[in-house]
């Protein structure tokens, strides 16, 4: 369970366990915008959303670090080609052996069948066509999904944080 906190202006700042809210608010660091339906005690629930107290210096890196499991999570852990969901890999649109890099822009997600067929050939190569080019994600892109997982995403509009 995961608790959104926000900056005391209400921007966004991180997302953390219940045990690490709940001492927030002990410690008064934090108020509970919204509770959860999640019990810890009768009268103690976990918060959905805090609010701190005091407003702090938010450092955001831009940049996504490039890992295989931000690239799922970019392409929704969706096959680049087919759309399905099973057997995922990733696969280098301009191949490695082509001089393709493993970056965002030239990686994308793509189910075994369809990384099998393509082989050491690009899409043209292959015959086989992208769903959606590969791009560099955004913090921001990132931060949108992990609320929409945590079905926060709303109540968070609605507060004016997006
Ligand atoms: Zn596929």
């Amino acid at each position: 369970m995961q608790t959104v906190v926000l900056n005391a202006d209400f921007s966004y700042l991180n997302t953390v366990n219940w045990k690490k809210a709940v001492k927030l608010i002990i410690k008064e660091k934090a108020e509970v915008l919204v509770d959860s339906d999640k019990r810890i005690t009768d009268e103690i629930s976990v918060p959905l959303i805090l609010r701190l107290v005091n407003l702090v210096k938010a450092v955001y890196k831009n940049k996504v670090p490039y890992t295989k499991k931000n690239i799922f999570i970019r392409d929704r852990h969706c096959c680049q080609y087919c759309g399905k969901r099973d057997f995922l890999t990733i696969d280098h649109v301009l191949p490695e052996s082509q001089g393709g890099k493993s970056e965002y822009t030239n990686c994308v997600t793509a189910c075994f069948p369809c990384n099998n067929m393509k082989g050491n050939r690009t899409p043209e190569q292959a015959g086989m066509k992208l769903r959606k080019a590969p791009y560099e994600p955004t913090v921001m892109d990132f931060l949108m999904l992990k609320m929409k997982s945590l079905g926060v995403d709303k109540t968070l509009k609605e507060l004016g944080v997006f």
